[in-house]
């Protein structure tokens, strides 16, 4: 059962409660997958009693999952735990990185699924006071099912928000007035335009609480600011994956990044040598869910890019691990432009942080027509509200560019609303490389 007072315990108790249920966690997948049977057959559970014994465990990457549901029997292929007749949700990965992955769920995982967002809702100020409306078609994936039925058992209100416009989403935050809205940083820019654009005024609105989930940049924070002021709202972010589950929250604290739910998933941040990074410096994420049951994962690698904070207690009271400045990019979102490595964060931050434009962008990296250099620009667009010539803009935007990247960027100031905008998420990068392909991530 969701239990907050797990979030308090001492590093020594949680190590030992965590090194338990992985215990559980392996013996259960190990017994009833033929997938974990046949990669931890020189595991034994029992003998994993130390952090350091579980780095001898396999890791399980995106590829042998998708893998084993391709040439296994089934809609899942040799991963389940479980006999058919216990699933009772299907949900899959949007396959962004490849075909998408079948994920299956009992109702016992759905009860984990509830639980990890009711730790999300609750961490974030949800009481069964608050309204919360999801402004997203709930679909084949996994979004915003499970923080649904997360914010019922709190006892909230729930307003479903699908199958509607963006103006008639906005319209139900003026009619409605919930309190809490939940929604991918992408969209409540787009939802703050709209509501512009029909005279609503969201600061004035009953929402106090915005849920960010899908995209860091809740995390990011000139993209936090930048929300709370357009909204008038506190907010928050949020971490997980359709395989791992919801793993990790941003809190209270002043400090932007997010801390991991510890009584539900195991995380170890690794270094290229598959060795534990110390806190503070950079490495991938690997995440076991501790009590997933129907489809169970070991080690599960996430390719996201994150730096574990050294602060063992936060100002919020948790103790649970923080993950600082949130996730800060998937491995292959990284780009190596003329044999520099820009993170898309940086320049997110620094266009959402910059006067006299909007928040919308696109970078396009190309090869030079002539040259064998790579050339990377950037649309953005005029914010009318500000009086900035366009070559003031563009020469300070690119002075800003260059300080934070080390790169030279070509910048193309448009007018207001002339840049495509993406409903959910955004994909403001394209690279358009062909010649300098060894180059790209
Ligand atoms: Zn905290």
């Amino acid at each position: 059962m969701w239990n907050p007072a797990l979030e308090t315990m001492s590093r020594e108790d949680c190590r030992e409660y965590q090194l338990n249920r992985l215990q559980e966690q392996l013996q259960h997948a190990k017994d009833n997958t033929e997938f974990y049977n046949e990669k931890l057959s020189d595991i034994r559970p029992e003998n994993i009693t130390t952090m350091e014994m579980v780095t001898t465990i396999p890791t399980t990457t995106k590829s042998e999952i998708r893998n084993a549901q391709q040439l296994g029997d089934g809609l899942y292929g040799n991963l389940l735990a479980v006999d058919t007749e216990a699933i009772i949700s299907y949900h899959q990965t949007s396959g962004t990185t490849g075909s998408p992955i079948r994920q299956s769920d009992s109702l016992r995982d759905w009860e984990w699924w509830t639980d990890c967002w009711a730790t999300v809702l609750w961490a974030h100020g949800v009481r069964p006071e608050d309204t919360v409306f999801f402004p997203f078609s709930y679909g084949v994936f996994v979004a915003f099912w499970a923080a649904h039925s997360a914010a019922k058992r709190i006892g909230a209100q729930v307003i479903p928000g699908g199958g509607m416009s963006s103006v008639q989403r906005v319209e139900k935050i003026a009619d409605l007035n919930p309190t809490v809205v939940t929604l991918t940083p992408t969209y409540a820019f787009r939802l703050a335009e709209v509501a512009a654009q029909e005279g609503i005024d969201l600061r004035a609105s009953a929402v106090d609480t915005i849920i960010c989930a899908g995209e860091p940049g809740a995390s990011v924070a000139s993209t936090k600011k930048a929300l709370e002021d357009l909204w008038g709202a506190q907010v928050y972010d949020h971490a997980g994956a359709t395989e791992a589950g919801a793993w990790g929250f941003s809190c209270s604290s002043d400090d932007l990044g997010l801390h991991v739910n510890e009584a539900r998933f195991l995380v170890e941040v690794l270094g290229p040598d598959d060795e534990p990074v110390s806190p503070g410096s950079l490495g991938r994420l690997v995440v076991t869910p501790l009590n997933r049951y129907a489809q169970p994962y070991v080690r599960f690698e996430l390719s996201d890019r994150v730096r574990l904070s050294e602060k063992n207690e936060c100002e919020c009271g948790r103790r649970y691990r923080f993950v600082a400045g949130g996730v800060l990019g998937r491995e292959d979102e990284f780009k190596t432009v003329n044999g520099t490595l820009l993170s898309p964060r940086t320049v997110e931050d620094i266009v959402h942080g910059f006067d006299g434009i909007l928040n919308e962008f696109h970078v396009q990296i190309k090869d030079h027509p002539e040259k064998d250099l790579d050339t990377i620009a950037i649309a953005v667009e005029s914010d009318q509200n500000h009086d900035y010539s366009t070559q003031r803009i563009s020469r300070q935007l690119r002075k800003e560019l260059r300080r934070h990247t080390h790169l030279t960027f070509t910048v193309n100031v448009r007018q207001s609303g002339t840049l495509d905008r993406n409903t959910h998420k955004s994909n403001r990068f394209s690279d358009l490389r062909q010649r300098r392909a060894q180059y790209r991530q």
